[in-house]
């Protein structure tokens, strides 16, 4: 090896940067503090209009999702209609993991949300073993042989608090639970890091604490007391979501501790949490009044699904939860033929228009070249929407896809890609165009993600500062092969770090 220091990256998945600034400045995130003082940090850019679920496998591979292929764990499938798991393993670029592998790097990757799974490495993977939404059936290994020694060491870990939760209205006891499990989960996460940092030889770490993710989407109504659950809740001492982040602090103590004193340490959290007020089936429901036509059959069969889904006991939830899935893919994929926009599906703080396109679609009904009027028509209207009462815009950013993206799995991503502008409580929006539409519901998560990411970088011996003003979640990738000693790889980023 030419680069004799060792590299560790931890994900802080989905923590919201702006808690973490107020923690560390307040002195309740103590070690994080510690370490900043230390190190270079600073906001990144994330990419436009693109959720979680894309964004993860852009900052391992380095290239965003028209060229790595990835969109939502559920995306189109071969420019039809339906739906389908787009696999996290089927990411078509080279992971960060893995150019190091190739280099001679012994790598070790463990736990990181929607990270590929690669085939044969110089090293280790585990993936899903405690991430948000991992079923136990997703939990796997490289060498597969590791999974059956894992459990024995470092205990079975619990299927995350979100999966039992959809659709159901908090009430205080769950809350108490969720927080008991998350802190359980920590706990069991940091036991795993802090055992595999000791007895693995590595060059490279990237591992991830992902209680952060499960506690935003589940606990945000208890910490910010403009969501309108706030009040409906006992309050118990403190604020819930708050105490989850100091036990991340704690982990994260306690995995720095085990790194050598020359490692180079690179955090990266996001993306950021904040209230989640759109409900994901709002953006269809203003394209069937853009197009003028009446109920889904689709939205229809989901609502009911959902309502028996919440009266049901949990023993059958995961039963009716697979039947759901196939009833209401079909039903989505006949209504959407028929249709000449329809949204697609993608994280809550993001929307997907896909036009129904001669020439692509099976059944497309609009003609190539209305395609440029279609768009230009549909992101006027859509932009022109507001919330009543507040008068606020619906939309913080909407556009073309094909503006901003270019690589070879373009056609495979929604045609229009938008970002949500969620302030406060969305009771309706209004414009001439569709007139009023009522929201009834809250969303079933309080917290959704937002676009702030924050990174911090520590290496040893040298001067800290701030990060360039234009860094960018591309930047990561290029940014850890520098650190690694690799060779320039030919990535669109810049290494955030000077090459030494
Ligand atoms: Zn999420
Ligand atoms: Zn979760």
């Amino acid at each position: 090896m030419t680069n004799k220091r060792k590299v560790f990256f931890l994900a802080l998945e989905a923590a919201s940067p702006d808690l973490l600034a107020r923690g560390m400045n307040e002195g309740w995130l103590p070690n994080l503090a510690a370490l900043r003082e230390r190190s270079s940090h600073g906001a990144i850019r994330s990419l436009r209009g693109v959720g979680a679920n894309a964004l993860w496998p852009s900052i391992y591979t380095g290239v965003d999702p028209s060229r790595h292929g990835r969109f939502y764990h559920s995306q189109l499938q071969d420019n039809g209609y339906h739906t389908g798991d787009a696999s996290q393993f089927g990411v078509t670029r080279n992971t960060i993991w893995e150019e190091a592998s190739r280099a001679g790097r012994r790598v070790a990757v463990l736990d990181l949300p929607k990270a590929p799974a690669s085939v044969e490495l110089n090293g280790i993977q585990v993936l899903d073993w405690s991430t948000h939404y991992s079923y136990a059936a997703e939990f796997r290994t490289v060498p597969a042989a590791l999974a059956k020694q894992l459990p024995g060491t470092y205990g079975e870990p619990e299927e995350c608090p979100c999966l039992d939760r959809r659709y159901l209205t908090p009430a205080p006891p769950a809350a108490a639970e969720i927080i008991d499990q998350l802190e359980r989960t920590i706990i069991a996460t940091q036991n795993h890091l802090v055992g595999q940092l000791r007895t693995q030889s590595w060059d490279f770490c990237m591992a991830s604490l992902g209680a952060l993710h499960c506690a935003g989407h589940q606990l945000w109504h208890l910490h910010d007391p403009s969501h309108p659950w706030f009040r409906q809740v006992e309050q118990a001492q403190g604020d819930p979501l708050l105490q989850v982040y100091r036990t991340i602090d704690h982990a994260c103590g306690a995995i720095i501790d085990e790194l050598p004193e020359d490692t180079a340490v690179v955090i990266l959290a996001g993306p950021g949490m904040g209230p989640n007020y759109v409900r994901v089936d709002l953006l269809d429901e203003i394209l069937l009044r853009l197009e003028g036509g009446g109920a889904s059959a689709a939205k229809g069969m989901n609502r009911a699904l959902k309502r028996l889904w919440r009266l049901s006991p949990q023993s059958w939830r995961q039963r009716l939860s697979g039947l759901a899935h196939a009833m209401d893919g079909r039903l989505q994929a006949s209504d959407r033929s028929r249709r000449r926009f329809f949204s697609v599906q993608t994280n809550d703080n993001v929307g997907g228009i896909r036009i129904n396109l001669q020439g692509r679609e099976p059944d497309g009904l609009v003609a190539s070249d209305a395609l440029d009027e279609t768009c230009d028509e549909l992101i006027a209207r859509i932009r022109s929407l507001h919330v009543v009462g507040s008068g606020e815009s619906l939309v913080r950013d909407i556009f073309r896809t094909n503006t901003v993206y270019a690589g070879q799995y373009l056609a495979q991503l929604p045609d229009i890609l938008i970002e949500w502008n969620q302030p406060g409580v969305i009771t309706a929006i209004t414009s001439a165009h569709t007139g009023l539409i009522r929201q009834d519901r809250l969303p079933d998560l309080s917290g959704t993600h937002n676009d702030r990411l924050w990174c911090l970088i520590h290496l040893p011996g040298e001067q800290a500062g701030e990060l360039a003003a234009d860094a960018g979640a591309l930047d990561i990738a290029p940014t850890l092969a520098a650190l690694c000693g690799l060779d320039e790889l030919d990535l669109p980023g810049q290494p955030l770090v000077p090459l030494s």
